[in-house]
C-alpha cells in the first residue's frame, strides 16, 4: 500500500508503534499481541489491529505480531535509516528549548540549521546548531536539502517566512505560531499550540474533573 493512502490518524500512531517496539525488541522479546501493545502505547486493540492492517501485517492468532518484522516494517515506512534534516527559523526562548531538545535521539530527524535576525546569535552556535542569518535562509535549505521546517518566530512575520520557505522548498512546517498558515497545496503544516492545548486541558479539569472526564 503506497503510504499517502494511511488514514492521517494511523500515520501519526505509527512513531509511537516504532519506539515502542523498539524498546520491546531490545528488551529481547520476539512477539507481541494487539493487547499488549494495547496496554502499553494506550490506543485500543482494534484501533492497533486496524492500523496494522492497512500494512497487510496481520497478527496470527495465538502468536501476535512478529516484533522485529513490525519494527524492519515500520522502520521504513518511517524513513529511520535516513537522518532529516530540519531548519528551525526563530531563535527566541521557544526556539532554543526545541534545539535542547534535541529530536534525533528518539526520532529520524534534526535540527540542523537554525535562523533568526537578532544580529547577536547569528553566527553562533545554539546547542551544537548554527544559527544563520535569515539572509541565508534559501541557499542552506537548498544546500542541506532540508524538507521540514520549525516555525518559532512572532506571529506577524509568520506567514512571510512560510512563504519564503515554501519557495525554498521546504514541504512541511511544524508551526508553533498561533497563525494559520496559508501554503501551496505540496506543504503540509502541522500546528502546534501550546497555549491553546493548555488552555484546553484547563477547561477539560475544570469542567470535568480530573482522569474520569
Ligand atoms: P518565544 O518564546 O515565542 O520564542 P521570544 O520572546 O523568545 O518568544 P519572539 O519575539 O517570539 O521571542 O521571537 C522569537 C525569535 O524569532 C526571536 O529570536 C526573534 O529574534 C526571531 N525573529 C523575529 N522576527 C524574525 C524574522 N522575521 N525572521 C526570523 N526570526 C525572527
Amino acid at each position: 500500500m503506497a503510504e499517502h493512502d494511511i488514514p492521517r490518524a494511523t500515520a501519526k500512531r505509527l512513531p509511537i508503534y516504532y519506539r515502542y517496539l523498539k524498546l520491546l525488541l531490545d528488551a529481547g522479546t520476539t512477539r507481541v499481541s494487539s493487547n499488549e501493545l494495547s496496554d502499553a502505547v494506550k490506543f485500543d486493540a482494534a484501533t492497533i489491529r486496524r492500523d496494522f492492517s492497512y500494512f497487510g501485517a496481520l497478527g496470527k492468532r495465538g502468536y501476535g505480531y512478529d516484533v522485529k518484522a513490525l519494527m524492519t516494517f515500520f522502520g521504513e515506512i518511517l524513513n529511520q535509516d535516513t537522518l532529516a534534516s530540519v531548519a528551525l527559523v526563530g531563535v527566541g526562548n521557544l526556539g532554543q528549548a526545541l534545539l535542547n531538545f534535541n529530536f534525533h535521539q528518539s526520532s529520524n530527524a534534526r535540527i540542523s540549521a537554525a535562523f533568526d535576525i537578532n544580529e547577536d546569535i547569528v553566527n553562533t552556535i545554539q546547542a551544537g546548531v548554527p544559527v544563520y542569518s535569515l539572509d541565508d535562509l534559501e541557499k542552506q535549505i537548498s544546500d542541506q536539502r532540508i524538507d521540514v521546517a520549525i516555525l518559532t518566530v512572532p506571529a506577524p512575520v509568520a506567514q512571510d517566512l512560510a512563504n519564503r520557505l515554501a519557495k525554498a522548498g521546504v514541504h512541511g512546517i511544524l508551526n508553533f505560531t498561533p497563525l494559520r498558515l496559508d501554503v501551496p497545496s505540496d506543504v503540509r503544516v502541522q500546528n502546534v499550540d501550546l497555549t491553546n492545548e493548555l488552555q484546553t486541558l484547563l477547561y477539560f479539569i475544570n469542567n470535568f474533573g480530573g482522569a474520569e472526564a
